[in-house]
């Protein structure tokens, strides 16, 4: 049906894990399997002319590979061993402009099944630490499995709720880099667009955007914190400009980062320096993303 057709003109993504392969490798491992490699997109229209087995180097991000919608890698020894993560591309976003320093202390407040987490950990070459939490036990085991096959070692797994965590412990006395994903309608998932508003959306998404600022809130109290990434899979205000500018209010020594001034779908007025993301403008889910800095206090003689 229409959904169905909807669906198929999303790309297949497939991001390249640097802790195990390269992207040559990868290049030249499908096209030793028959697959055609077309160079690096230049424009969002090539995405729309692939066909078969021709793909493509995404336009922004240089680990990402592109196909043409439902290419199918599950079985596929490249997946099966850990070498790519099949991630829709707004969804790689994240962990791209968190960029923490190899040799980092970086926390994943809301992190299974993982796959930011193994990129943040791709970005750090494994050296530092990552604390990951998640409430859910079932999607922590899932996630667990998730990071063995991509071969991530600079982990530390807690099932715990990312609010309780004590930001003044001295476990997280280096964290400068904090990614929050948190949970959220999902409204931005292709897949799941055209369901009938529920009855109960409005208090959903109302209850949805106070956890999601209590989160965001609770991310900035860590002591040392100087970039946080705050990222959703809504289309709604609520979840994202509207979560982004309560927690800029209550938190006047952060700021927002003007985020890659090439993305062509920004966030709502007056939040240009956020990122949005959709089938329409980048042939991706629904997404949001924003940055979050530590503004610097004024030096001695500056101020
Ligand atoms: N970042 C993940 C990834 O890229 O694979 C996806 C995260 S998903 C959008 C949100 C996650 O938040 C869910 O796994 C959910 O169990 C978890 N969660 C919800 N409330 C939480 C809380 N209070 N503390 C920690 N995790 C929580």
């Amino acid at each position: 049906g229409f959904k169905e057709m909807q669906g198929d003109v999303i790309p297949r993504f497939v991001r390249v894990n640097t802790l195990k392969t390269t992207v040559e490798d990868v290049i030249d491992y499908l096209k030793r399997e028959g697959f055609t490699y077309q160079g690096t997109a230049c424009r969002l229209e090539d995405l729309d002319q692939l066909s078969g087995k021709s793909f493509l180097c995404d336009l922004h991000l240089k680990d990402v590979l592109v196909f043409r919608a439902k290419m199918d890698f599950h079985n596929h020894f490249l997946y099966k061993a850990g070498h790519i993560i099949l991630q829709d591309k707004a969804s790689c976003l994240p962990a791209f402009f968190l960029n923490p320093p190899v040799g980092s202390h970086v926390i994943d407040a809301c992190a299974a099944p993982g796959n930011k987490t193994s990129h943040l950990a791709a970005i750090m070459k494994n050296k530092g630490k990552l604390f990951a939490f998640d409430l859910d036990t079932k999607r922590l085991s899932t996630m667990s499995t998730l990071l063995l096959r991509a071969g991530v070692t600079c982990q530390q797994l807690a099932n715990q709720d990312f609010l309780k965590v004590d930001p003044q412990s001295s476990e997280y006395k280096e964290a400068k880099y904090i990614l929050l994903d948190p949970s959220c309608s999902g409204s931005g998932m292709v897949c799941l667009r055209d369901e009938a508003l529920e009855p109960q959306e409005d208090k959903r998404l109302q209850s949805l955007a106070a956890f999601q600022l209590r989160c965001l809130n609770h991310a900035l109290q860590f002591p040392q914190v100087q970039r946080v990434v705050y990222s959703t899979c809504s289309v709604h205000s609520e979840e994202n400009e509207n979560v982004v500018s309560a927690c800029l209010q209550q938190n006047p020594g952060f700021r927002l980062v003007h985020l890659l001034p090439s993305w062509p779908e920004r966030g709502h007025d007056p939040f240009k320096q956020c990122l949005r993301a959709n089938q329409a403008k980048t042939r991706t889910h629904g997404f949001f993303v924003a940055l979050l800095e530590k503004c610097s206090p004024p030096r001695e003689g500056e101020k």
